[in-house]
């Protein structure tokens, strides 16, 4: 038995894992992706017709309450939706796109630091930490540039310097 797998951390709680909430968890495991509650329903229905969203939900509240899954929002790009991830996951912040909904994890010592510094500056311990940043990918921003010039109202000629109506003679 692995000890540092979702499924080890809970067999040591003694959390028994039928047969449907192993096929979660190994989703959740195994795709290191953000899935959100229609995809894992999908996938996990793909394994086993008979699994229900009743038994993903409770599924993933069980999951929650026992640190082994972070819900995320990512954002809300996708709206109301919440997406879950493995907490064995090294910490990372997700850089989200706000309009392709691409979504990059950042790993990196600065958030060990952020950590460290807020523990030391309010005499705190962190138990968990999310980092999330929205902007626009390399991709949108391209994009983004051609629409912006595309809605702008087209360039009127300069307005002509005012001339002195032409005295009539
Ligand atoms: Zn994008
Ligand atoms: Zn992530």
């Amino acid at each position: 038995m692995a000890a540092d797998s979702t499924e080890g951390s809970l067999k040591q709680r003694g959390v028994r894992l039928t047969r449907q909430r192993q096929i979660l968890l190994e989703l959740i495991d195994r795709t290191g992706a953000h899935l959100d509650v229609e995809q894992l329903y999908r996938m996990a229905k793909e394994r086993d017709p008979k699994i229900n969203r009743v038994t993903v939900y409770r599924t993933l509240n069980m999951l929650k309450a026992g640190g082994l899954v972070d819900e995320l929002d990512l954002m809300h790009y996708g709206g109301d939706q919440h997406y879950y991830e493995t907490r064995l996951k090294q910490e990372h912040a997700h850089v989200i796109c706000l309009r392709c909904g691409r979504v990059e994890e950042f790993f990196g010592e600065p958030l060990q630091r952020l950590r460290k510094q807020i523990e030391s500056h309010f005499g705190f311990q962190v138990m968990v930490a999310r980092t999330e940043v929205g902007g626009y990918c390399a991709h949108c921003q391209t994009l983004r540039a051609r629409e912006i010039e595309a809605m702008r109202p087209p360039v009127k000629a300069a307005p002509r310097a005012r001339r002195a109506p032409a005295r009539t003679e």
